[in-house]
Formats: structure tokens, sequence, C-alpha cells
């Protein structure tokens, strides 16, 4: 439980990051989370949160860090404002924030992330926070994320923070039914600071029966239409799959996106 450098993919988030929830009650089907950890613990089970958080120990971390100038993201392993999470998150929030850390919050519910936002607003431009969009409807919602708020909520609560002058973005992966995640592009563009666009990875072999070069072509059109250029990261992955779309270097360079 300290601040960490995720390497691979996980660095294209974010240069470091801060787990402390063991688990997720958002539920998932796609989270890799639980075939990560039960491949070490095959008891582990991620849909039950537990929380046993040693913040002397993050204290400890962050104090190491101080000036490091390094986004943390809240987090990979789990989700900062999960239902179980109860206080913990201002906490950790307060620590970094004594510390003078650069932070992006990463959630699936924003709107609970509200009753924080006095606190977010005080970090100034060192903070931003996101939300995964993954279903532009509450019946898929519902049967791939039982546990997390439905897709109107998400929105809203990005929404109020872009309302309230937090910056924010909103992470497209993973993507599961194209068209729905086109059609959730167009309707945050308004409202939204950054996008980062990602693709399915292997949960049951879906992602071989998508045309991701077609998906990406159709994103990035989108996101030129509405003026969104270098405020748009293509991941390493889907861009494997360009076709001929051209990409400014921004638009392909992980740390042109972080803090
Ligand atoms: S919100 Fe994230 S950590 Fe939680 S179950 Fe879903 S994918 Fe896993």
């Amino acid at each position: 439980m300290i601040i960490y450098e995720p390497k691979g993919k996980a660095y294209e988030y974010s240069p470091l990051a801060l787990n402390y929830f063991s688990g997720c009650d958002h539920n998932c089907y796609y989270c890799y989370v639980n075939d990560q950890k039960g491949r070490w613990n095959p008891d582990y089970n991620h849909n039950v949160v537990e929380i046993k958080i040693d913040y002397d120990r993050i204290i400890k971390s962050a104090k190491k860090y101080k000036g490091c100038e390094k986004q943390i993201l809240l987090s990979f392993t789990g989700d900062p404002y999960c239902q179980a999470e109860n206080g913990e998150t201002s906490k950790i929030l307060e620590i970094l924030n004594n510390f003078g850390h650069k932070v992006a919050i990463l959630t699936k519910n924003p709107e609970k992330a509200l009753k924080d936002i006095e606190l977010i607003k005080s970090f100034g431009n060192r903070i931003k926070i996101g939300t995964t969009l993954t279903f532009d409807n509450d019946i898929h919602s519902l049967e791939w994320e039982s546990g997390a708020p439905i897709p109107t909520s998400r929105i809203s609560g990005l929404r109020q923070f872009s309302e309230a002058g937090v910056a924010n973005f909103i992470s497209f992966e993973p993507v599961i039914i194209p068209a729905q995640s086109l059609n959730l592009l167009s309707q945050v563009i308004p409202f939204v600071g950054s996008v980062k666009i990602g693709m399915l990875n292997y949960y049951k072999g879906i992602y071989k029966t998508i045309d991701w070069a077609k998906f990406l072509s159709d994103a990035v059109k989108i996101l030129r239409d509405n003026g969104m250029d270098d405020k748009f990261y293509i991941k390493k992955n889907l861009n494997a799959y360009n076709k001929g779309v051209y990409l400014s270097e921004n638009e392909t360079n992980a740390e042109y996106h972080h803090l």
C-alpha cells in the first residue's frame, strides 16, 4: 500500500499510482484484477472489498515522493468511490494534498465523489477526475457492471465536476460494443476535458469480432469534428490497428496527457 511506478500498459494511464482498497464491489465482468490476483491467491475474491488501510505507511510514501511532480493515479486495482468507500478516499486525498502531489482520480462513481468536491477543488490545477464509459444503456451496463452506477449517473457526475471547474477526463476502455462507445463519445464531448481511448483486451475473445481499424477511424473523426485535436490519447494497443488515420505526436504520447 505504497505509491509505485506502474509498468507497461498501466503506465499509459499514469507514471505513479496508489492502490488502497483490496477488491471492488462494482463487479465488472471484464475486470482483470480478479484473474491477476487470483493467479497468486486462488481464494482471492475481487468482488469483496477489504478495507485495511495503513495510513502511516501511505504518509511515509507520500513524503518520499514529495516534489516529484508526477501524477498519482487513484487507483488501478479498485475504485476510489466503490460502494464500500466510507471516507477513506478523502483521507488519502488530504494526505496527498498536504504533500503537494498531483492526483488523477478514476472512478465509475463520480456522483459519489461529489461529496469530496471542496477537497478536490482545493488541489487547484493539481488534480483531475475521470470516469470510464462502456455502455450507453442501463440494461447492458447492469448486465456487465452490476454493482456500478449506470452511464447517466457517471456522465452527470463528471459534468458537475466540469461545471465546477475541475479538470476531467473520460476513459473509453474497455470498448465492448463500438457503436455504443462512439455514441457516448458524441454525448460527452461538449463538456469533457480530455479523452483516452483503448480497446477490449482478451476478454472471452470478443475483441477478435470487432473491426478496430474502423472504430479508431470513427472515433477520431468525431473528435476532430468537435475540435478535440490533441485533447485525446489513443492507447498503443488500439493504435496498432491504425490503417492510415493521422494522429499527432501528442495524441499518441501518454505523458502529454498526464497532469
Ligand atoms: S470498477 Fe474497475 S476495479 Fe472495480 S470491478 Fe470494475 S474494472 Fe474492476
